[in-house]
């Protein structure tokens, strides 16, 4: 809730729209063609290493190229892909790019490449189809520290036997994990005692007033160095000012993702982003 509080975007679709039960069916037939009409497109944003400013990692973010409503972000159809199921097909499909993607960008970089991808509660508890689990896992196995997922507080406090099981295996294909949007949803941590995780990145709500609100600044400080002490790394996210990026770096976060440093871009215009990143690799 906070998470979309924070969030001003367009959105085509009004309340009204939202609520007509002849949109909504209109929209899932939509989507549903959306695949195989290859309509979809994953967008890479850039994490830039807050000490030297070079990227060293991306984020990859699905969109949706729309006949009718043009470029649609994910706010306007993950729900209803969760929903109806259908989110399996779409993050299966956004795995296989961003691993490709990994592949292709570690060759040229010559050094480990990075992307995260985003993984919905809902394909941890859901999937019609045991075989598209089982796809995922054999993706997963292969990209190894290649890919990052990225999961929310919550499903990792879900102790239902189905969901720990899960991430048990996809634990075991030597995935890294994010703890995305951390610190918005609960005030316990101790699930960090028990899942592993790599990556805690600071939800984009306190970097927003993080030069002018004293709590934004005193959590995220303790955040990084609770971090460190667990020896995970700290991603600050949605820096779009270089006050904001200063502050975080005095304190000694470890990445940084916003649109100070760029938008999320198609895989064309991320690779000329790396081809102008200089020389990530050590000569
Ligand atoms: P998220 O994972 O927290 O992704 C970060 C969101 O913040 C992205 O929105 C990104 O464009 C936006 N952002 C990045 N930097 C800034 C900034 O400086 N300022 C502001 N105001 N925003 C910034 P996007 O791409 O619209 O994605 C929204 C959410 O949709 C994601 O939040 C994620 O939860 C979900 N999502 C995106 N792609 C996928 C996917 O392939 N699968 C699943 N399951 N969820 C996805
Ligand atoms: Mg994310
Ligand atoms: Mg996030
Ligand atoms: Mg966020």
């Amino acid at each position: 809730v906070a998470k979309q509080a924070g969030r001003n975007r367009f959105s085509f679709f009004t309340v009204e729209m939202r609520e007509s039960a002849w949109v909504r069916l209109q929209m899932i037939d939509e989507l549903r063609h959306a695949l195989a009409r290859q309509q979809l497109d994953v967008f890479y944003q850039p994490i830039v290493d807050l000490d030297t400013g070079v990227i060293v990692k991306a984020e990859a973010l699905v969109r949706w190229h729309h006949p009718r409503h043009g470029l649609v972000l994910p706010e306007e159809f993950i729900g209803l892909a969760e929903e109806t199921g259908l989110i399996d097909d779409i993050g299966a499909w956004v795995l296989a790019q961003a691993a490709a993607c990994a592949r292709a960008w570690s060759a040229l970089a010559g050094a480990p490449f990075q992307i995260s991808v985003n993984k919905s509660p809902a394909e941890f508890t859901g999937r019609a189809m045991i075989q598209s689990w089982d796809n995922d896992l054999a993706l997963f196995e292969r990209a190894g520290k290649q890919i990052a997922v990225e999961i929310t507080e919550g499903l990792l406090l879900n102790d239902t036997p189905g969901v720990q099981a899960r991430l048990g295996q996809l634990a075991q294909t030597g995935v890294q994990f994010s703890i995305d949007d951390f610190g918005i949803g609960y005030s316990s941590m101790a699930y960090l005692k028990k899942f592993k995780v790599d990556f805690l990145k600071i939800d984009q709500s306190f970097v927003k007033d993080i030069a002018t609100n004293l709590n934004s600044s005193v959590f995220a400080e303790t955040i990084v160095l609770m971090a460190h002490k667990l020896g995970l790394k700290v991603i600050a996210e949605g820096i779009e000012t270089a006050e904001q990026r200063d502050v975080l770096k005095t304190m000694g976060c470890d990445y940084a993702q916003g649109f100070l440093f760029s938008k999320p871009v198609s895989s064309a215009s991320f690779e000329r982003l790396l081809a102008g990143n200089g020389n990530r690799a050590p000569e």
